[in-house]
């Protein structure tokens, strides 16, 4: 093994895990980030996520897969399903599914960013319902009655001639007496939308790895992948050699060195109510519509739990050098508070009580990075830009039909890993995004 060169990644703060009581201090403006996270929701609801253990020593693997969110662990188990002489390994730096698979809002629907046939996104969805029912993951997942609701007089005004099919319009006014609001001009009640308990989900993409045989490893950060042929992996206690890799690091990928110009983390946060009564149910109109998208420039969801909180997500926006994590929580929770308060007056004598920050990975133009880099053996697949839930698990499958050479039609779409827009740098990004907090402040 090349001690020097980990020797020297640890020193340049990338491995700062190798030194556990200095996780989080020393994060500077690159390398793999190791601070600890907070408790989402989810995760208090969920059955405990398996304890893994470290990665430890010198290995040569089949697949290593870094990152073990949805994707990382989608592509773990499919992988040593369709090769069960394989060793498939993945490494995850903090706890599996700790990152956006264990905060998102659990929001599922049949829509893939940036793929341009209209069937894909269902048959990815047919193929997570089939994974939810072949595996008996009990995750909640049900339909879930949505509106798309509207802030301004002329969206509302526009949006009852052009409904989709089985979409309805529902005026301001009945909002005001259906869901307790007056904020909205507006709303589109739309079909196709489901829920899910997400914690439970993933609990149930790491069991399902498990039980085909993936190794799965926890608190072990690949602090750099060389290409070539085989890879190699560098932990803080190891290398590995990887005939194939994929990097599933979602808005944590410019830190571990890829697609720094391509993909940028933007920060959110999720603020929930105590358990609410039958009756603040009925008050805020949950028991009709638990889901809630606002339709604006820096969108807002509101939604209910499957335990029953209701809870709201806002953008919080960007940290420099692509950090995923977000110094500032007190003021996130501020302005979260401000903004429930002032669609739903209600909330503030109910009060917010669980709050828990997240991180998405974006694109300029909105479509995912997903295919070969290098010579072909090096795999990624992340920035889903939000809505990642159904593409994590669906890009998992994918990228293991790929690697372990299963025929599989919808493998080319697996071609996103070039031709990206160019983000700007770290400079202009700051000037643009830094602000975004802010400018929700007032709305
Ligand atoms: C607040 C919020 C709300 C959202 N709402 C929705 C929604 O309603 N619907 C929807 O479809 N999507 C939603 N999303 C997006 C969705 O959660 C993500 O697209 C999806 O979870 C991505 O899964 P992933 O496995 O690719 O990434 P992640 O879950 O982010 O997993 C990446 C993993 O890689 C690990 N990692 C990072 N660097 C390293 C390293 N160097 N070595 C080892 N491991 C590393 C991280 O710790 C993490 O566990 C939301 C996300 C957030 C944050």
């Amino acid at each position: 093994m090349d001690l020097s060169r980990r020797q020297f990644l640890l020193a340049s703060g990338a491995g700062v895990l190798a030194a556990p009581g200095l996780a989080g201090l020393v994060a500077g403006e690159s390398g793999v980030e190791t601070g600890s996270r907070d408790e989402s929701v989810w995760i208090a609801g969920a059955p405990p996520m398996p304890a893994m253990p470290r990665y430890e020593g010198d290995r040569k693997v089949d697949l290593a897969i870094v990152g073990g969110g949805y994707t990382g662990l989608s592509c773990a188990y499919y992988a040593k399903l369709f090769r069960p002489d394989w060793t498939v390994v993945v490494l995850e730096s903090h706890k599996l599914a700790s990152s956006a698979s264990s905060r998102n809002s659990g929001a599922v629907y049949a829509k893939h960013v940036g793929i341009s046939d209209a069937e894909m996104p269902e048959r990815g969805l047919n193929r997570l319902r089939s994974f939810i029912a072949t595996q008996e993951i009990d995750c909640d997942f049900a339909p879930a009655s949505t509106l798309m609701v509207l802030t301004s007089k002329g969206a509302a005004e526009s949006a009852p001639s052009e409904l989709e099919a089985g979409a309805k319009f529902v005026s301001a006014g009945e909002l005001r007496e259906r869901i307790g609001s007056a904020y909205y001009a507006g709303a589109v009640d739309t079909p196709g939308y489901f829920r899910v308990q997400p914690m439970k989900l993933a609990v149930g993409h790491a069991r399902a790895a498990l039980r085909v045989g993936a190794e799965l490893f926890e608190g072990s950060p690949a602090l750099s992948v060389e290409r070539g042929k085989p890879a190699r992996i560098t932990t803080p206690r190891g290398e590995l050699e990887a005939d194939n890799v994929l990097i599933a690091t979602n808005a944590h990928t410019p830190r571990l060195g890829f697609f720094r110009s391509a993909i940028f983390p933007v920060h959110q946060y999720s603020f929930a109510t105590r358990k609410l009564t039958s009756e603040e149910l009925g008050a805020f109109g949950l028991d009709r519509w638990m889901l809630r998208f606002e339709r604006r420039v820096l969108p807002v969801t509101f939604s209910l739990t499957p335990g029953g909180q209701f809870f709201m997500r806002m953008v919080l926006g960007y940290a420099s050098h692509d950090s995923c994590e977000w110094k500032d929580i007190e003021g996130a929770q501020s302005v979260a508070r401000r903004l429930f308060e002032r669609r739903y007056p209600k909330i503030a004598d109910i009060g917010l009580h669980d709050g828990w920050h997240g991180v998405t990975g974006h694109t300029a133009l909105f479509s995912q990075v997903a295919g070969a880099v290098g010579d072909g053996n090096i795999h990624v697949s992340a920035a889903y830009n939000g809505f990642g839930i159904m593409p994590a698990h669906n890009n998992g499958y994918l990228t293991a039909c790929k690697l372990t050479g299963r025929t599989e039609d919808d493998t080319r779409f697996l071609t996103g890993a070039t031709g990206h827009l160019p983000l700007p740098g770290e400079f202009y990004r700051s000037l643009m995004f830094k602000p975004i907090m802010r400018v929700m402040r007032p709305v």
